[in-house]
């Protein structure tokens, strides 16, 4: 199939593929989303054909309207409603007890399902348009780098899905952050493009972070399955010895120079913002290694960015595509 071919701006025909069972490539305002009808197991298997991803690591369900949450949701814990009126539409995910009517599939057998309502205005027009929600994980092949623009996905699945709904770069750039009500408090079981301080500013609840271990996976346990936004190029993250080694084949990625050396002399060297701005950094994280993956480097060198804010997400993607 040609690449080109599936890339488009029509609404109208991500209806109608939709509709029919079939999946669509969406722009959110984190990463690209591969949607379908979270009602139907026959649309939501199809999303997981297409990536290569096992049953047993569940999906994001995606809503257009807080009155749609009763669909999916049995119940809203009050610790969410500060975070809602906050935080939706964007990137925010929240986990609730379930419902019976999305499809086992999404929820990988759990009680809970995670919910989120997107901000990206052509994902939301697309909701509206459609008389159910849509679960939608990142369109990426399993355990690959995230796409933040049509031509990232159109690389990956082009060949494999019908339709990629263009809706230009993704503003925020990084998955998002995932919390859930744990009885006593909130527990952020991934980080994401709301940061825990942005989070514990709008609630007086404890904010907690989970330990995401790779050595403590338990896949008996749905969810806990970790993700590995691995390049092919092999990454490491960067050591201050490492940065000082002949680096005429490696390139390196980092916030800007001066935060990792300003006489670096890399085979390429990206600097995600280099004016030091987090956010910036954040929406040009995954071209950033896709760009590095095809640029013929040997190794991508990433030199972790600062602990705090949306930096608390991207190392934690650093660490996992580094784990490879
Ligand atoms: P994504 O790959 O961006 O679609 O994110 C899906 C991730 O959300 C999964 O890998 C889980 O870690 C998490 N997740 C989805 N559903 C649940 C749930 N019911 N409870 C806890 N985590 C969930
Ligand atoms: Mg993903």
């Amino acid at each position: 199939m040609n690449k080109e071919a599936v890339i488009g701006t029509d609404l109208a025909l991500a209806v109608q593929l939709l509709l029919a069972d079939e999946v669509v490539a969406v722009p959110t305002e984190t990463v690209y989303g591969l949607a379908g009808n979270a009602f139907h197991d026959r649309a939501v298997s199809r999303i997981f054909a297409s990536k290569q991803r096992p049953f047993f690591d569940p999906l994001i369900v995606h809503i257009a309207e807080r009155a749609d949450l009763g669909i999916v949701a049995d119940q809203t814990p009050t610790a969410y409603l500060p975070l809602m009126d906050h935080f939706w539409p964007g990137p925010l995910t929240l986990v609730f007890p379930r419902t019976s009517r999305i499809s086992d599939l999404i929820t990988s057998g759990l009680e809970t399902v995670a919910v989120r309502m997107p901000a990206h205005p052509l994902f939301r027009e697309l909701l509206k348009r459609l008389p159910f929600p849509l679960a939608a994980p990142s369109a990426n092949l399993f355990g690959r780098t995230s796409p933040t623009t049509a031509m990232h996905v159109a690389q990956q699945l082009g060949d494999v899905i019908p339709y990629i709904l263009d809706g230009g770069p993704c503003q925020v750039g990084v998955e998002s952050t995932i919390v859930r009500w744990t009885g006593d408090g909130l527990e952020i079981l991934r980080p994401g493009g709301i940061s825990r301080e942005q989070i514990q500013a709008v609630t007086d609840l404890e904010v907690s972070m989970k330990v995401r271990s790779e050595e403590q996976i338990d896949i008996t346990v749905p969810g806990q399955l970790p993700e590995h936004y691995a390049p092919r190029t092999p990454l490491l993250l960067a050591t201050p010895e490492l940065l000082q080694s002949d680096l005429s084949r490696d390139a390196v990625l980092c916030l800007n120079r001066q935060q990792c050396c300003p006489e670096l002399n890399a085979f390429q060297l990206v600097e995600l913002s280099p004016s030091g701005d987090l956010q910036e950094a954040a929406a040009r994280f995954f071209a950033a290694l896709h760009e590095l993956d095809a640029s013929g480097c040997r190794r991508i060198l990433a030199v972790p960015l600062p602990e705090s804010g949306l930096g608390v997400a991207m190392n934690d993607r650093l660490r996992r595509a580094a784990h490879q």
